[in-house]
Formats: structure tokens, C-alpha cells, sequence
């Protein structure tokens, strides 16, 4: 955020704009569409402004879908460590919280081992009277009772801390999802991409087992998206990412890459096996009769181009990622809408 340009007369304008620009186009009086308007007037993030118009050339405005999606695509990582920042915070103090009453319980626990030390040592005088036995025992039974008290206390004090954190664990696993799964398709982003071809990696060369990396990408699809507009390009991503998913393997990850762009990471599996898996996506996607959702009409069909590479000794992340992207480009080259393998293997170890 460039504070300078958000002080003294300029800033008032530039704040009135923004709330004009919500208002105009009808959108909830949210911070996070005030943010986006601002950064969307101003120019401050790059793609955005050439984003939303396209949107708003296309449809005449903007909707809260779109809105969100936006903002998730340009400001998501900020807002996710925020979330993580406070939800770490609230962690924090209730462990804090726990600690001192452990603390406070530990000091309590000394006294009354103090308490029935002295009474210990005064019922072994022999010359004691019944009154003072009585009032000994009546000082015990008190320090008993008021000892029982502050253990419910703290029972009760650390049941609603343990309650709290594990809500707070699962609040944190939720944020985890979300930063790693990508906002439009609900597959995995890069980000998870990256952790899981890392991850994967070691797992195939520590165990033995083939690795293939599939990378596939849509054919022609900055002429779809000039036909049809934007907004009907994304429901194809919605699609193409679906069925990817629908026909992958369960222990096989389907990642949006890029934009019309998507990888497959394919354990346990060799490059000719592979092979089977991706030409039933190719056929699923190029045989489904697409609609326009909001009007029923009909957009024809899109393809998809598809390259893998096995994960070889030499290679790291970045030559598998290259060479499966070496046979996207042969698919390509070679007509759009094929599957095409690398499939010289080189010994593996075993
Ligand atoms: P090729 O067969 O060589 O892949 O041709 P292409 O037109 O698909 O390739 P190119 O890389 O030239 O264009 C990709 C287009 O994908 C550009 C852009 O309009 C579109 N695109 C990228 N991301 C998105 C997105 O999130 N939504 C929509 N609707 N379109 C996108
Ligand atoms: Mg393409
Ligand atoms: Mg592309």
C-alpha cells in the first residue's frame, strides 16, 4: 500500500474514488473490495487493472464472485499470514494462560504439603489437648477443602485451554488448505505443487518406485477466451480441472500450474503407464460438448495437450519440470491435442 498517495487532499480523493467505484458497481461495502479498488484504480498490482476490465468490458460489471476470486489471486498470501499471525497469537496466550495455572498450582501444592507437615508434627506431641487436636484437624480439613477447590479450578481452567487449542489447530489446518489450493478449481496450487514434486522426489529415489510428471495445457485458448470471453474461459478451467481430477490416480496430485496450464504428478507410475492415464483425460476432454452455464449456448469443444517425462538419476525438480515441458512442446508442435512421452528410460535405482 503506498501510504504517501493515501494522505492529505490526494488521499481524500483517492478514497472517495474508491468508494464511489464499490458503490458503482453495486459490490458489498467490504474492506477487501475497498482494497481491490483501490489497487485497481491506482494501478498499484500488476495484471490486475487489465483483469478486471476485461471482466468488466465483457459482462457491463463486476460480481461478488468475481471479487473474491480477484482478491484471492492478487492479495491471498498476505491475507493468509495474517490469519496465521493472529491465530499463532491466541495460541500463544492460551498456552500462557495454561502455564500460569500450572504454576499457581505448583505454589499451592507446596503450601498444603506445608500445612499437613505442621499438623503431622504437632499430632506427634503426646501432651496435646482434644481441643487443640480439634483444632488442628479442623485447620487440615480446611486447608483440604480449599486445596480440592482450587484443583476443580484448574481442572476446569485447563479443559477449556485444551478445548480452545485444538480449535485453534484445526482453525490453522483450514488456513493450510486454503494457501495451498488454488481459488478458481480448488486443485492444488503451485505452491503445493512444489512441495509435493520435492516430496515426491525423495520418496521414488529413496524407495525405488518411478515417478512420471505429466504437464498439459489447453489448446488455443487465447482464441476461446476471444470468442467467448473471459469468464467462460474460466469455467473451462473449472471443467478441464475437474475432469483431471476425476481421472487421476488417488495418490496422484493434479496441480493448476499456471493459467490454462496444469500438472500432474504421477507416483508409482513409469512413463508408458502414464501414457494410458493421460490419453483417457485427452479423450474425456475433447469429447465433451461444452455450454455457456448462464445461457445454454453452445461453445463446441476445447482440447488439451499433454507431456511427461520419468523422473531419471540425474534429474532435480527443475530438469523433470523441463523435460515433461519439452514434451508438451513436441505435443504441440506435433498438431495439439496428443499426449506425447518421453520414454528412453534410464536405469532407475533400485
Ligand atoms: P496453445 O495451443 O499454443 O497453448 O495456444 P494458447 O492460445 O492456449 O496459448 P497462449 O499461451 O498464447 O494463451 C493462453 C491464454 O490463456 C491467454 C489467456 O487469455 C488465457 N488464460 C490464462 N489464464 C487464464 C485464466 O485464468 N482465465 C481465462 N479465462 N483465461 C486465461
Ligand atoms: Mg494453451
Ligand atoms: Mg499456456
Amino acid at each position: 500500500m503506498k501510504i504517501g498517495e493515501l494522505t492529505g487532499d490526494k488521499g481524500r480523493t483517492t478514497g472517495h474514488q474508491a468508494v464511489d467505484g464499490v458503490i458503482d458497481h453495486e459490490l458489498s461495502a467490504s474492506p477487501q473490495n475497498y482494497e481491490l479498488w483501490l489497487h485497481y484504480q491506482n494501478d498499484w498490482t500488476p495484471g490486475l487493472r487489465n483483469e478486471i476490465e476485461s471482466y468488466i468490458s465483457e459482462t457491463g460489471h463486476l460480481d461478488e464472485q468475481q471479487t473474491e476470486l480477484l482478491y484471492d489471486k492478487y492479495f491471498n498470501s498476505s491475507r493468509f499470514s495474517a490469519h496465521v499471525a493472529q491465530t499463532g497469537a491466541k495460541l500463544a496466550s492460551e498456552l500462557t494462560a495454561a502455564l500460569q495455572a500450572l504454576n499457581q498450582a505448583g505454589h499451592r501444592t507446596e503450601e498444603f504439603s506445608g500445612h499437613l507437615d505442621d499438623a503431622a508434627e504437632k499430632l506427634e506431641q503426646s501432651s496435646l489437648s482434644p481441643d487443640k487436636i480439634l483444632e488442628i484437624v479442623s485447620k487440615l480439613s480446611s486447608a483440604t477443602q480449599q486445596m480440592s477447590e482450587q484443583n476443580a479450578e484448574l481442572t476446569k481452567k485447563l479443559e477449556e485451554s485444551s478445548s480452545e487449542i485444538s480449535d485453534l489447530r484445526e482453525h490453522l489446518q483450514t488456513i493450510r488448505t486454503e494457501a495451498l489450493t488454488d481459488a478458481l478449481t480448488g486443485v492444488a496450487n503451485r505452491k503445493q505443487f512444489d512441495n509435493m514434486l520435492r516430496f515426491r522426489t525423495h520418496e521414488a529415489r529413496n524407495l525405488g518406485y518411478p515417478l512420471t510428471l505429466a504437464i498439459c495445457d489447453i489448446d488455443h485458448f487465447k482464441s476461446f477466451n476471444d470468442t467467448w470471453g473471459h469468464q467462460t474461459g474460466d469455467q473451462v478451467i473449472r471443467f478441464v480441472a475437474a475432469t483431471l481430477e476425476r481421472l487421476a490416480l488417488k495418490d496422484h496430485l493434479v496441480a493448476r500450474y499456471g493459467g490454462e496450464e496444469f500438472a500432474i504428478i504421477m507416483p508409482r507410475v513409469t512413463a508408458e503407464e502414464a501414457c494410458g492415464i493421460l490419453e483417457r483425460m485427452r479423450k474425456a476432454i475433447e469429447v465433451k460438448k461444452l455450454k455457456r452455464k448462464s445461457t445454454g449456448d453452445s461453445l463446441g469443444n476445447v482440447t488439451m495437450s499433454f507431456g511427461a517425462a520419468e523422473l531419471n538419476d540425474e534429474d532435480s525438480c527443475s530438469t523433470l519440470i523441463r523435460r515433461s515441458d519439452e514434451q508438451l512442446y513436441a505435443a504441440k508442435r506435433a498438431g495439439r491435442n496428443q499426449v506425447s512421452v518421453e520414454l528412453q528410460k534410464e536405469t532407475r535405482a533400485a
